[in-house]
C-alpha cells in the first residue's frame, strides 16, 4: 500500500465511508484511495469475506473493519448501515458499488429472465436498497453526507450482447437523479460514476460470457475502445479519483451528476 503521506492535499479528512464491493476492483481500489485521502474509517461490505477482510487489514485495523453484506438483502443492507453508525457514529459517505456482469450474452432476442432477475437484484434493486439506508442513516443523523452509485458507460448508450447489464445500469442512473432530487433538501448529494472498460474481474467474466474468450482479446478490446482518447486505458485509479471528487466537499454543488470516466469511449463516433 502507498504511504498515506504522499497526498498532501486530504480531501475527506475524519468522513467514515461504506465501500459496497469494496472486496475487488474498482470497490477495493477506492476503498483504498479514500484511505490516502484521510478518512476517518471506511468499511468494506461485500460477499467475498476473505478478500474483503484482507483489504480491510491491509488498510489497518484502526480504519477500516470488514463487514459481510449481500445488497439483494434489504436486511443486510439496514443492518451495514446500522452497524457502521453504530461503530463509528456517522455515515458521511455511501460508495454503492457492488455489481454484477451478465451471465451470458443477453440480446433480448435471447434475454433469459432468470438471469435479467440476478443482475438487477444486485445492480438495480442492491443500489436501491442501499441508498435508501445510507440516505435514512444520513437524515437521521443530520449528515450533509454524498452518496455515489457506480453506473456504468452502458447507461448511457445501447449494448450489442449485454440487454440485461445495460437496462439493469440506466435503472442506476433513474435511481440517482430521483434520489438527488428527493436528497437535496437535506443537504444529501447524489451522483454516479461511469466507468469505461477497467480490467477488473467483472469485465473479464462478462467478455467471456460474451464469447470473447481469450485474455488477450479482452486486452485487445479495452485497448482499442480506450487508446482513442488518452493514449492509455483507464484504471481503477482513474474510476478511484472520481469517487474521491464527488464524495469531497470538492463537488458541494455537484448532485445528479453522472460523471463518466472513460478516455472519451462514449463520444467517439466510429
Ligand atoms: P469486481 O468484480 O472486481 O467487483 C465487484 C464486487 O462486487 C466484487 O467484490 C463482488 O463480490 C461484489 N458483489 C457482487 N455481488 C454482490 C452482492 N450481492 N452484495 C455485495 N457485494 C457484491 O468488478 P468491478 O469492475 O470492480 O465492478 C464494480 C462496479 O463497477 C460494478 O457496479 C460494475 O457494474 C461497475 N462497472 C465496471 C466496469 C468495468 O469495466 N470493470 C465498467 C463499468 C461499470
Amino acid at each position: 500500500m502507498a504511504d498515506p503521506k504522499e497526498i498532501t492535499n486530504k480531501k475527506l479528512q475524519g468522513k467514515v465511508a461504506i465501500v459496497t464491493g469494496g472486496a475487488s476492483g474498482i470497490g477495493e481500489g477506492t476503498a483504498r484511495k479514500f484511505a490516502l485521502h484521510g478518512v476517518r474509517a471506511v468499511v468494506i461490505a461485500d460477499v467475498q469475506d476473505e478478500k474483503g477482510q484482507n483489504v480491510a487489514a491491509s488498510i489497518g485495523s484502526d480504519r477500516s473493519i470488514y463487514i459481510h453484506c449481500d445488497v439483494t438483502d434489504e436486511d443486510q443492507v439496514k443492518s451495514l448501515i446500522e452497524s457502521t453508525v453504530r461503530i463509528y457514529g456517522r455515515l458521511d459517505i455511501m460508495f454503492s458499488n457492488a455489481g454484477v456482469g451478465s451471465a451470458g450474452e443477453q440480446t433480448v432476442l435471447e434475454l433469459d429472465l432468470a438471469m435479467y432477475d440476478r443482475v438487477m437484484a444486485v445492480n438495480a434493486r442492491g443500489m436501491a436498497a442501499s441508498v435508501k439506508h445510507a440516505a435514512r442513516a444520513m437524515v437521521e443523523g443530520g449528515v450533509r453526507g454524498s452518496i455515489v452509485c457506480t453506473a456504468s458507460v452502458t447507461a448511457s448508450m445501447g449494448s450489442a450482447k449485454f440487454a440485461d447489464y445495460t437496462m439493469s445500469k440506466h435503472a442506476v442512473l433513474g435511481l440517482m437523479r430521483s434520489a438527488s432530487v428527493q436528497l437535496g433538501a437535506y443537504g444529501i448529494r447524489v451522483n454516479c460514476v461511469s466507468p469505461g472498460s477497467v480490467t477488473t474481474p467483472l469485465l473479464r467474466s462478462s467478455f467471456k460470457a460474451g464469447a470473447v474468450a481469450e485474455e488477450e482479446d479482452v486486452g485487445m478490446l479495452v485497448e482499442s475502445s480506450l487508446r482513442l482518447k488518452v493514449g492509455k486505458t483507464i484504471s481503477v485509479e482513474n474510476i478511484a479519483d472520481g469517487v474521491v471528487f464527488l464524495a469531497s466537499d470538492d463537488s458541494e454543488f455537484v448532485t445528479g451528476h453522472n460523471l463518466v470516466v472513460d478516455g472519451g469511449f462514449i463520444s467517439r463516433i466510429t
